[in-house]
């Protein structure tokens, strides 16, 4: 038996999960005992009748609901509330690694490089106005997602936060791909290496940024580095920039690149050398050692990163985020055609389950991975693909026991 309890608190919408290992009703106590009140209880009940009963008694004695389903095709409900809804599921019978999160802090300032060269050269006054016609995230009600949390003051805050939040949703590691600049991220990673880890993330344009890359590697605990190619000023094929990828090479570093559009709303970068993943594909000729990674299908760019990916063997790609740039091209790719596309291409070892969460009371972004399982479960991958694509990529990438 593998379950998954998800459950909905009325006041805040934090999702609570409990995995059922071994005695069955441990966790539903657990989650009772976290402010549960409503189980949709369906597989229990088919394969268990009896137990479903002895569930049933516990829960009225804890005034708890319950519905059952299945076996008297009926629902049994008590003291019902609008919003308490949890709902027992069926997940993948291993722990998932989450390639690509970002660390909710304040410190964070990706648009730094990008935003001072616009200052320079047009002003300030310029910039607020441009600042001024962003628009708010429509699209996190489409997701039934609740309204984000500012980013926290307090890195250690963050971390321990997120720390529970694998435990809940049963993710056997995270890794952050941004956090507060490399200090702030490193001093997370040290507070919990058992399930966190954290790729160096400074500007590849700034002074000295391959000696502070092999810092953050060698000294700091950071095992992979993060680049926004949209806000990078040269073409990465620049010589100016070999000295950072010498490092990645020495290092066989796992090199995330964002390519493609990049920001939200009215306001986002479409422009520069950097957008097509093609940017990478003299740098991962040259670099053979580093390990270059392509978020969220290639952004806007699926057909030159399905390219790349034929040409370049260490060329990845992650499957993060809400993909919702999909909406701003003409293919209008479903998940299971960009799945079935790459799946294609590359086979299932060099896709890479990513979430892009990071802030509260969102914590890990559930629904992403339910819709990526449903992904490729409906294209009948082998359950070995599957979770080469969801655990066991990452781990080889990020040099850890499989
Ligand atoms: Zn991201």
């Amino acid at each position: 038996m593998f379950f998954h309890l998800i459950l909905l608190k009325q006041q805040n919408h934090e999702i609570l999960q409990s995995q059922s290992a071994g005695h069955p009703i441990t966790p539903y106590q657990e989650a009772i005992s976290l402010g549960g009140r409503l189980i949709i209880c369906v597989n229990i009940t088919k394969r268990h009748p009896l137990l479903s009963v002895c569930l049933w008694l516990f829960f009225h004695n804890l005034h708890g609901t319950m519905v059952v389903l299945g076996m008297l095709k009926i629902c049994i409900l008590q003291r019902m509330r609008l919003m308490e809804i949890t709902q027992c599921i069926e997940l993948a019978d291993f722990k998932v690694v989450d390639m690509h999160l970002h660390l909710p802090v304040v410190k964070d300032d990706w648009m730094k490089p990008w935003r001072d060269r616009y200052i320079a050269e047009n002003g300030q006054e310029r910039f607020a106005q441009l600042q001024n016609r962003t628009v708010q995230a429509s699209w996190l009600p489409e997701f039934c997602f609740p309204t984000p949390e500012p980013p926290m003051e307090d890195e250690m805050e963050a971390a321990e936060r997120w720390y529970e939040e694998c435990r809940k949703a049963n993710l056997e590691r995270v890794v952050f791909t941004t956090g507060g600049g490399n200090e702030c991220l490193s001093n997370v990673v040290a507070a919990h290496p058992d399930a966190f880890s954290g790729f160096a993330h400074h500007y590849i344009g700034e002074e000295n940024a391959a000696e502070t890359l092999e810092k953050a590697i060698k000294e700091q605990g950071l095992c992979g580095y993060k680049i926004l190619a949209p806000v990078v000023e040269k073409p990465l094929s620049d010589r100016s920039y070999d000295e950072v990828f010498e490092v990645c090479h020495a290092y066989g570093l796992p090199v995330l690149v964002h390519c493609g559009i990049l920001g939200g709303g009215s306001f986002g970068i479409v422009s520069g050398p950097n957008l097509s993943p093609l940017c990478l594909a003299e740098t991962a000729q040259r670099f053979p050692n580093a390990n270059f990674i392509v978020p969220h299908f290639g952004c806007g760019f699926t057909n030159d990163l399905l390219q790349l990916c034929w040409a370049s063997p260490n060329v990845y790609v992650d499957t993060s985020g809400n993909n919702l740039w999909t909406k701003w091209t003409m293919e209008n790719y479903t998940l299971e055609q960009l799945f079935q596309r790459f799946y294609a291409t590359v086979g299932p070892g060099r896709i890479l389950f990513g979430s892009d969460s990071e802030w509260f009371p969102r914590g890990f972004a559930l629904r992403y991975l339910m819709d990526q399982l449903r992904a490729v479960r409906s294209l009948n991958m082998p359950k070995e693909d599957i979770r080469r694509i969801f655990r066991e990529n990452a781990l080889e990438l990020l040099k850890l026991e499989v």
